[in-house]
Parts: structure tokens; sequence; C-alpha cells
């Protein structure tokens, strides 16, 4: 097959969100790449394809200029576009890990994530230890000689949590392991771990990459052409592809992928100094104010702090369960990373498969994804909901 993946990591983030892999078709001259809603693909003559292309679980050019665009948004080599964020994780851990194989996991990790690990990948013998990954004596210790993977997700969800990226790659390849990050919460963006040492980036593309709460995906991006060679043996061999419509969709949100999180970004920050202020809210965990002990290795790492903050209710969980309810402009409704606010209640909507676990988020936390509306309304909003 040609080589359609290969990323283009020269331009700058805001040029190749919008030319990577997204040259003009050479049929037509459409500027956009089209969509190939198509299954298969004729060849010329027996095993004589045009250009590589055979069957669209394989390859497809609307999913093959996503990749090369995501590759070079995380200035790795390969892209893997997947039917879902959860298709993407669950390739990552069945190309890199056999049975008995062990891995170290946050204990701030989304929900999603932990049941796939705990429940599904647990009865396939691959073990896991819930760390702190902010405590990285704690990280070591749970090192083990079975160990191949550190799964870091950073800002966690829904804690908005900080890890060092590099201090954890050293870590985990002092003991021959490989480190993964789940870098939904900031984006390409913000973050970029494969810069800083780390081996494999997963994304939910239905956040801030699509970014208009209209399509489901995710996606895998890595350096290393061995890794490379097996994420795409399995990618084909399980099959759960993202569709042309889909990959046609994240690559159309990517786009503005750069402007969007500015404005998420100056927006989070402005309504958390509003929260951290106000009398009814116990605790503010968003990782652009200083009081955030992450705060510092933040603001090493990214770029920005995100639009992703999370608080917590003097009222309890009842005070959390009612700001969420009588929220008006914040949408109440799970995912985020959309132009739209959304507001929710972990501990009862995203996160109730953590429920009874050392997972388990408090009760009386409340989650925000702060959108791109005008920042006076979403305080406005957020003013009489806690009223
Ligand atoms: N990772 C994080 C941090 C998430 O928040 C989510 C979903 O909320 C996922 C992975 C799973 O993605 P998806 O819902 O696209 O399967």
């Amino acid at each position: 097959m040609a080589d359609h993946t290969r990323a283009d990591t020269s331009s700058a983030f805001e040029t190749a969100a919008i030319h990577a892999g997204q040259a003009s078709d050479p049929g037509t001259g459409a500027v956009v790449p089209p969509i190939y809603q198509v299954s298969t693909f004729h060849q010329d003559a027996v095993g004589k394809t045009r250009d590589g292309w055979e069957y669209s679980r394989s390859g497809n050019p609307t999913r093959a200029a996503l990749e090369e665009c995501l590759a070079a948004l995380e200035q790795g080599r390969r892209g893997f576009a997947f039917a879902s964020g959860l298709a993407a994780e669950d390739c990552v851990v069945r190309a890199m890990c056999a049975p008995g194989d062990h891995l170290v996991f946050p204990n701030d990790a989304y929900g999603g994530t932990y049941r796939l690990i705990a429940r599904v990948f647990s009865r396939w013998g691959v073990e896991h230890s819930a760390v702190d990954l902010a405590d990285l004596d704690a990280v070591r210790a749970a090192m083990r000689d079975n160990t191949k993977l550190v799964w870091c997700e950073t800002p966690s969800n829904p804690l908005l949590g900080i890890a060092d990226i590099s201090a954890l790659a050293s870590i985990a390849h002092d003991r021959g392991a490989r480190l993964v990050v789940d870098n939904t919460f900031a984006s390409p963006y913000l973050q970029q771990p494969l810069t800083l040492g780390a081996d494999v980036v997963v994304h939910s593309t239905t956040k801030y990459l699509g970014g208009h709460s209209d399509v489901v995906g995710g996606a895998v991006i890595c350096l290393d052409d061995d890794l490379a060679e097996g994420l795409a043996f399995h990618q084909n061999s399980v099959g759960a592809i993202a569709g042309p419509f889909d990959a046609w969709l994240v690559l159309r949100g990517a786009k503005t992928l750069a402007v969007r999180m500015d404005r998420h970004c100056a927006n989070a920050q402005r309504v958390a100094e509003f929260l951290e202020a106000h009398d009814k809210i116990s605790r503010v965990r968003y990782p652009g104010l200083p009081t955030h002990p992450g705060h510092e290795i933040a603001a090493k790492q990214m770029r920005g702090y995100g639009g992703m903050l999370s608080f917590q209710v003097a009222g309890g969980e009842q005070g959390a369960v009612d700001v969420c309810n009588r929220a008006r402009l914040f949408t109440l409704a799970e995912s985020l990373g959309g132009v739209e606010s959304l507001i929710e209640h972990p501990a009862r909507m995203t996160h109730m498969s953590v429920a009874g676990s050392s997972l388990e988020v408090p009760a009386d936390l409340v989650r925000l994804s702060v959108g791109i509306e005008h920042v006076d309304d979403l305080i406005a909003d957020l003013e009489q909901a806690l009223r």
C-alpha cells in the first residue's frame, strides 16, 4: 500500500490542522477530502490495486486523511482512527499486552477506561494496579517485572489530576515498560505527550478533536514503527475502525481546534476564578489555578490549562445535584469538549462504573465542560444555579 500514513510534522500546529493529510483531491480538486463512503475498491487485475486501496476496514482514503492529520498534530509518525475512544484503548492494550502482563493505571482514570481494564482485560489475564500518578514513588513501587504499560490520563477525568509525563516516561522506560497517555482532556493543541517521552497517545476524538458533539470516535498515535505495525495489525484484525463520515467529521473539527481551545481555556479560567471566590463552593479543581497541586507541572507541559474543570459543593451530594438540575445555559449531559457548555454529576452519570471501587468519585462533585459561549453568560448561569 502507498504510504498514506506518513505524517507531515514540519508545519506549525494551526497549519497542520488544516493541511496535513488534506491535499486537494487529485481527481477533482475538491479542497477538502471527500467522504469515500465505500466498502471496497476496484482492482485493475488480481492483486493490482489503485494506490493500495482494497477494502475499507483495512484502509479508506477519508480515514487515512484523518490518521495522517492526527499523527502530525501529535508530532507522531503513525495515527489510527477508531469507532470510539474505548475502541482505541482496547486496541492499545491488545497490541501491547499479553495474558500475564501487568499495567500501572491511574487511580482517578475515566470510568470507562477503568471498566475496560478491570472488568474486560482482567478476564483475559491482564493485571493492573491503580496508583496516584502524582506520587512518583508510588508509581515506582507499583512497577513489576511483568509491567508492560504505564497508563496515564492528564488532566484526569473528572478530578483534573495532573501527572508529570516526562517523569512517568523515565520510570516506565527504566523498567522496560511503555508509557501511554490519554490526551483527551488536553487535546494535541495544549499538550503533545510524544514530545515529552510518551510512547503512545490515545484520544476520545468524540471530545475536543471532533469539537461539536456530533460524532463518537477514537484515535491512537505513536512514533515507533514496530509499535505502529502491531497497532495496524490489531486495528485491521479486530476491525473497530472509524467509518468514513465519522472520520470526515473529526477531520473537520480538527481544523478549528486551535482557535476553539484558546477560547475554551480563557473561559474556563474565568469560570474557575469565579467559582473559587464563591462561598457555596468548597473546592475548585482546575489546573490553571495556582492553588491546584499540579499547577506547576501543568504549566511546564501544557500550552494552556484546558476547558474542563470540576468543583465540590458545600451542600454535599444534594447540593451538587441541585446545581446540575438548575443550570440552564450549561446543558445537563454526559460527554465534553464541544463548543456548547455541559454540566454533569460524575458520581451518578459518567462515573457510575467506578462506584464502590477505589476510583469512586466524591458525591459532591460537579464537572463542567466550559464551552466557547460568551463567558459572562456562563458565569451568570452558574450564579443563578448556585443561588
Ligand atoms: N478517555 C477519556 C478521558 C474520556 O473522557 C472518554 C469518554 O468520556 C474516553 C476515553 C472514552 O471515549 P469514548 O466515549 O469516545 O469511547
